[in-house]
């Protein structure tokens, strides 16, 4: 009988899942950790790096200040002195300023201006300058860096100026020199010198957060006081943060605060160029861990085959087992370094060895003849192979009841059974010890006789016709049997060749008129 036993798992895949699944685990646990350093550290880079550009580029830009005023101060001085300035002059002196100023213009206290270069700019001796900033110049009396406005030129302008104070030290009006924004500059021209080629860059902010300088001229005169970063600068503090910037981009940037002329300078670098060296860190870490990972995985292959092969063999076995008896020899030896398989093997092996001992004992019990209690076919057919074997000399005498069916017919199959049992008893009786009677099946029984000649043979079957003869039996009447013999060695080396022999001499004395004794014939 097959067991259908739903198919479950197998062991193997699971502890392979399972180192599969803790390997790949791990690799996720330490490249994201990996990850997750190198992340804040290149972060923490870029700030720093952003922060201290920005400062680097305040310093510049107060050096680039200081030294704006001071060439506007000497021209200032030399308008003190010439009452009235030569045109001519002040494109002199212009001409030694190009790399700061697009234009100088000088203006009397009441904004008229008196001189300009270059000559070309919109505005004319005489004219009269109407600007706020040009007027807060003039109020202040004193250096002035003015905030970006729109000037009668219709330029986005900054104007840094100096007073010019006479000898009597009286106010006379000032020197304005010009940055134009939209234009070719003294920041762009600094700033601009500085890319690294990674999406970084500079802008610059005045007080109330418009743009002064951004490499994108688009954007110049706008106002992003929105983006955090800005309000922090112009608000005077230097640092460094990660901020999204109006357009919603996400930055690290540096910041720093320049006093003299309250800009703000902010550095940054597009937060997304670390994915780049984090994604070369991640391909890089897999690229080793390859080797490795394949490794671990076969080695976790060939563990989980060490603990499963035994258990498979040992699980296949017994299955086959439990169809057909496996003799002891055998049972495999099964090999496993763990205790649990071993506790099993050695569990299932005493099972089957015990159950094997079992049914050899039943087998060789079931020898007896369950009606009668003689020997049964079995039997017969062993003991006439080992007397043959071992070349002991015998008789077998085959015996048929005569017209036993009438027995059935007539007394039913109870008494036919009694008188199958009645008929054993005689055989019994008149056999010896050494002698083996057995019902070969029905109403068919026979006697090995042991150390016996033909006729001794041919006197014992006889015998048991006369007893019969001289008994009732369980029908009240006495019966007859037929019989039929051949011996070993004469009549053949075989257990088959004597029982045929012995058959036919059976089928003899039923021809000849039945309740008779008929020996083979030898030769024939
Ligand atoms: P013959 O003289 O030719 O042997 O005649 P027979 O009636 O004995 O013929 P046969 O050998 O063909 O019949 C055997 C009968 O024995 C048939 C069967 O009903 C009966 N028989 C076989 N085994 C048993 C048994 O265990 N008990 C009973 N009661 N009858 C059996
Ligand atoms: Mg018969
Ligand atoms: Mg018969």
């Amino acid at each position: 009988m097959k067991h259908f036993i739903k198919k479950g798992i197998p062991l193997r895949s699971t502890i392979s899942l399972l180192v599969i699944t803790a390997i790949l685990l791990t690799m996720l646990t330490s490249i994201t950790s990996a990850v997750q350093v190198n992340r804040t550290s290149l972060t923490d880079n870029y700030l720093n790096k952003n922060e201290s550009y920005a400062k680097k580029l305040a310093s510049n830009t107060d050096e680039l200040l200081i030294t704006m005023q001071n060439n506007l101060k000497a021209i200032a001085s030399i308008s003190a002195r010439e009452d009235k300035m030569d045109a001519q002059m002040l494109d002199d002196l212009f001409l030694e300023n190009t790399q700061y100023f697009n234009s100088i213009v000088i203006a009397d206290n009441d904004r008229v201006v008196k001189a300009r270069s270059p000559r070309k700019i919109g505005v004319s001796p005489g004219d009269r300058l109407t600007s706020e900033q040009s007027k807060m110049a003039v109020e202040q009396k004193k250096p002035f860096i003015s905030e970006p406005y729109r000037a009668t030129t219709g330029r986005l302008i900054i104007l840094v100026s100096v007073p010019i104070v006479d000898r009597n030290g009286e106010y006379k009006g000032f020197v304005g020199g010009s940055i134009y924004l939209e234009e070719k500059n003294v920041l762009s021209t600094m700033l601009k010198e500085h890319f690294f080629g990674d999406g970084s860059y500079v802008y610059v902010v005045e007080k109330n957060g418009n743009l002064i300088f951004h490499p994108d001229k688009n954007w110049i005169g706008k106002n992003v006081m929105a983006n955090e970063v800005v309000r922090k600068v112009v608000s005077g503090q230097s640092g460094s943060q990660r901020v999204k910037n109006t357009q919603g981009k996400d930055f690290l940037a540096g910041f720093a605060y320049e006093p003299r002329s309250s800009w703000g300078i902010v550095s940054q670098t597009p937060y997304q160029v670390i994915d780049k060296p984090l994604s070369h860190l991640v391909a890089r870490m897999l690229l080793v861990s390859l080797p490795f990972l394949l490794l671990i995985l076969l080695l976790g292959w060939w563990i989980a085959n060490r603990i499963v092969k035994p258990l498979h063999t040992l699980a296949q076995f017994s299955d086959a087992a439990t169809q057909k008896l496996v003799p002891a020899e055998h049972i495999p030896d099964i090999q496993s370094y763990y205790y649990e398989v071993r506790l099993l093997s050695q569990s299932v092996k005493i099972a089957l060895q015990s159950m094997n001992q079992d049914l050899t004992h039943l087998r060789n019990e079931v020898k007896i003849d369950e009606l009668t209690g003689l020997a049964n076919r079995r039997a017969f057919d062993d003991v006439m192979a080992t007397w043959i074997e071992n070349n002991v000399p015998f008789a077998l005498i085959m015996i048929d009841i005569d017209h036993f069916k009438l027995v059935n017919d007539s007394f039913g199959h109870m008494v036919g059974d009694e008188v199958l049992r009645y008929l054993s008893r005689l055989m019994s009786l008149i056999s010896s010890e050494d002698d083996l009677c057995f019902r070969y099946g029905g109403e068919e029984f026979g006697i090995l006789v042991k150390h016996c000649g033909l006729g001794r043979a041919k006197d014992l079957a006889d015998r048991l016709r006369e007893q019969l003869s001289i008994t009732k039996s369980p029908t009240g009447h006495s019966i007859t049997i037929s019989a039929g013999i051949s011996a070993f060695p004469v009549h053949g080396r075989s257990a088959q060749q004597l029982i045929m022999k012995a058959d036919e001499a059976l089928y003899q004395s039923k021809e000849n008129g039945r309740n008779r004794t008929t020996v083979s014939k030898l030769g024939g």
